[in-house]
């Protein structure tokens, strides 16, 4: 490609992207008081042999956001992925499972064809652990472009980025907030002052990581950390929920029967 349709290329994705996060919303109000969510993105095994134990002590359980690719596969940051037994695991437990984009594209870089194409193999992968309906997807990196925040407009589904920020007033659905227990959020750093803020009025805090690891990648967190925060949230006093649960709630206002996977 020349410089000049390089650039014009990098222009038109600038552009996109800047649209991309003022438009196409869909705001929903919350119900009253304050609610915490706990996702695990991409699913490392550890999330689940070591970050889904310690919230099921607490009585609580997560969202795992899937991507069916990363079944058995070994990770250049997360290291070792999902397993079969610990998805059956993980769903036998109670926890509530998402979406991603099956091989972890990037929205931002994908037409609606593609997203299609990702979504109904990966709602295929599901389907075969027995998951019928999911009520979220998550933007792999939290991006998405235009082509496919318009494609992923679902009236039953809620939509999750990772800008960071409590969900509070309208909350969009096409483009949920969530904080990371990450490196660049100063670990939990960034999790704990949200927390704070909730304290002060009602609202949605989605919290997220991956790994669970004594030495984590940059978007995981350890076991002290991880149980620092746990214990933040039971003090808080805040409830915690699924994603699942709460756009239920917000939707249907109670359990609702879906049809299918996203
Ligand atoms: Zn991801």
């Amino acid at each position: 490609m020349s410089e000049i349709g390089y650039l014009s290329k990098r222009l038109r994705g600038a552009v996109d992207g800047l649209l991309c996060q003022s438009l196409i919303k869909r705001p929903h109000a919350l119900p009253s008081g304050r609610y915490v969510s706990l996702c695990f993105d991409d699913f490392p095994r550890s999330a689940a042999l070591t970050g889904a134990p310690m919230l099921e002590q607490y009585g609580w359980r997560a969202t795992f956001y899937v991507a069916g690719s990363f079944l058995n596969a070994q990770h250049e940051h997360f290291g070792e992925m999902f397993r079969e037994e610990d998805l059956r695991a993980v769903i036998r437990g109670g926890h509530d499972i998402g979406c991603h984009t099956f091989d972890h594209i990037n929205c931002a870089d994908a037409n609606a064809e593609e997203l299609a194409s990702q979504r109904a193999r990966n709602a295929a992968f599901l389907n075969e652990y027995g998951i019928q309906s999911v009520q979220s997807f998550a933007y792999p990196y939290g991006t998405a472009n235009l082509a496919c925040k318009r494609a992923m407009h679902d009236e039953d589904l809620a939509l999750r980025g990772v800008k960071t920020g409590l969900n509070r007033g309208a909350v969009d659905f096409n483009m949920l907030k969530a904080t990371g227990l990450q490196k660049n959020k100063g670990g939990i750093l960034r999790a704990l002052e949200d927390l704070d803020a909730l304290s002060a009025s009602d609202g949605w805090l989605i919290l997220f990581t991956h790994d669970v690891r004594e030495a984590p990648s940059d978007w995981g967190v350890t076991p002290e950390d991880f149980e620092h925060v746990l214990q933040a949230v039971q003090a808080s006093g805040a409830e915690m929920v699924t994603v699942g649960q709460m756009v239920d709630r917000v939707l249907y206002r109670g359990p609702y029967p879906h049809k299918r996977a996203a």
